[in-house]
């Protein structure tokens, strides 16, 4: 009945304990959503202020491209070509070979801007150029077949034209224009170093974000940009870091005569100032932080498994401990009522059988008693202790009635109860306590030990403390078992499959009453094979 009853509410105790884990699950199921929602949110706000971040850049590289363009085109650019232009009208010297400048003039600063300057005579195929160097062949080549284009259409209202051209894998700019009276065509080669320069002041000349934002904070030093030509050779760059996530480049088109055309420019923000363009800035990754809660989520999730499985066993123990303690009052209880009946209803013939019944009656209500007691000191331990009575006793009669009392245990198996026992030896003990744990011990001893064994009961007075001992000639204890076999509802492997009965809790009972005693109990090899068990106690202070 009790067996089906406890596994009744062990069913339901595993059915709690789903309901709890699948619970948990949901729990773990509800972070990981929590944490994705977060990193969604976190990324799509990262994605807007990258891409606004991106204006601001693209803003820039407008900027400065408007600027470089006005700048050298006006300053530069068509400033030269004027010049020339005057000096043809003049007749004079288009290649500008002796005009020398007042320093920091436009046409000072604008005449480094030309490599050569050169002027080609289409009448005659003749080209004369400024500088020391002769120009190359290949230049020479080009400029006289660009010459005859030029002088068959007409010149755009600017009056100048720019080529971009590679000529031996070099890049070149030349800037010309012409002068159809005489079928000459006039204008010069772009010096890159000077326009790299030009392009560095143009950059460091003026703010390109509107001073507007942020109270002007936002200098040119936050912005990466860089200026290549169209075959991709740098011509200006700000600064040597940036965000490559942030980076936006464009193709210049062919606004401006083309001045810059193909050439392309990268821009990026530094993501040091984001947070003065975007309300919050740049959100920094919260991936670590959601790993941690995710981990720590999962760790819980773990402990909180580990702890149920460890109350499952502890209930199965629990079950398996009342399904055992039912058992073992049932033997006894059935023996107890056959003998009361068959004395009662006088079935028994002889004398003999009659004293043999009233020896077992007397047997196994001891057994029972001492069972009951183990049950109520172990629970004893975990409800409040029973009290305990110190008496200085002088221990060899006691252990004497102790055995006297066993010994009808001992002759159902046929068991001799030796003994060496030291007369003077004294200690403060309960008296019942002591004779709970020697019982337990002896009843180990026969129950475990073979029939017709001899078991052996010490007592012995070393320094400042007494030692009982009771050894058998069974199967003794396994070394690694002995830390274990004192733990409540322990029972060694073997004995689940063996048809000995016991509850576990013998010896859990004596280890603790022991300790009461402020003493000690060790289990060690006894002589011969079998266990020997050892109960010390100190002869002085008590606890
Ligand atoms: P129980 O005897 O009811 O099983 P105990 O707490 O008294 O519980 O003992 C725990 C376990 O230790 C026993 O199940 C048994 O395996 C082992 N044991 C105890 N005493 C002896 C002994 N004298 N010889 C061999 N094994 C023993």
């Amino acid at each position: 009945m009790s067996s089906v009853r406890y596994s009744q509410s062990g069913d339901s105790t595993t059915s709690r304990s789903r309901l709890i884990i699948g619970l948990l699950v949901m729990v773990l199921l509800l972070v990981l959503g929590l944490a994705w929602q977060a990193n969604q949110t976190m990324r799509s706000h990262r994605a807007t202020t990258t891409s606004v971040l991106q204006d601001y850049a693209r803003v820039s590289a407008d900027e400065f491209v408007r600027n470089a363009m006005a700048q050298i085109g006006f300053y530069g650019y068509y400033t030269l070509i004027n010049l020339q232009r005057r000096q043809a009208f003049e007749d004079s010297d288009v290649l500008l070979k002796d005009r020398v400048f007042d320093a920091d003039t436009t046409e000072a600063r604008a005449k480094r801007l030309a490599n050569h300057f050169f002027e080609l005579d289409m009448r005659s195929e003749q080209i004369a150029t400024s500088g020391d160097e002769l120009i190359s062949p290949e230049i020479e080549d080009y400029l006289l077949r660009r010459g005859s284009d030029l002088l068959l259409s007409p010149l755009p209202e600017s009056g100048l034209v720019i080529d971009h051209t590679v000529l031996g894998d070099e890049p070149y700019t030349f800037v010309m224009s012409t002068d159809e009276a005489s079928d000459r065509v006039f204008g010069f080669e772009v010096n890159r170093d000077e326009l790299s320069r030009w392009l560095r002041q143009t950059f460091d000349d003026a703010p390109l974000l509107p001073e507007s934002l942020a109270d002007g904070a936002i200098s040119n030093d936050f912005i990466y940009l860089r200026f290549d030509d169209s075959k991709g050779r740098a011509l200006f760059q700000s600064r040597q870091d940036y965000d490559p996530y942030l980076l936006v480049s464009k193709l210049v088109g062919n606004e401006y005569e083309g001045i810059f055309e193909s050439f392309q420019v990268t821009a990026s923000i530094d993501p040091v100032i984001a947070e003065m363009l975007v309300i919050g800035g740049l959100p920094r990754s919260r991936l670590p932080v959601l790993f941690a809660v995710i981990l720590l989520t999962v760790g819980l999730l773990i402990a909180a498994i580990l702890q149920l499985r460890r109350e499952h066993a502890l209930m199965k123990l629990r079950t398996d401990f009342v399904s055992e303690v039912s058992h073992e009052l049932r033997t006894p209880l059935a023996q107890i009522r056959i003998f009361a009946e068959s004395l009662l209803f006088k079935r028994l013939r002889s004398a003999e059988d009659e004293r043999r019944a009233l020896e077992i009656i007397d047997r196994e209500s001891r057994r029972l008693t001492n069972l009951v007691e183990n049950v109520l000191e172990f629970s004893g331990q975990s409800n409040g202790e029973r009290e305990l009575h110190f008496t200085h006793t002088v221990l060899a009669p006691l252990i004497g009635d102790i055995i006297d009392e066993f010994q009808p245990l001992a002759n159902s198996v046929a068991a001799r109860v030796e003994t060496e026992l030291d007369p003077g030896a004294a200690a403060p003990v309960d008296k019942d306590a002591l004779r709970q744990m020697l019982l337990n011990l002896l009843d180990n001893a026969v129950k475990y030990g073979p029939a017709e064994q001899c078991v052996q009961v010490s007592l012995s007075a070393p320094q400042g403390r007494i030692e009982i001992g009771v050894s058998d000639q069974g199967p003794g204890i396994p070394r690694s078992e002995r830390e274990k076999i004192w733990r409540g509802y322990y029972r060694l492997d073997r004995e689940r499959q063996s048809a000995i009965a016991g509850t576990g809790i013998g010896l859990s009972v004596v280890r603790e009453t022991v300790n009461r005693h402020g003493g000690r109990i060790r289990v060690e090899d006894a002589v011969g094979g079998g266990a020997r068990f050892v109960i010390e106690i100190p002869t002085g202070n008590r606890p």
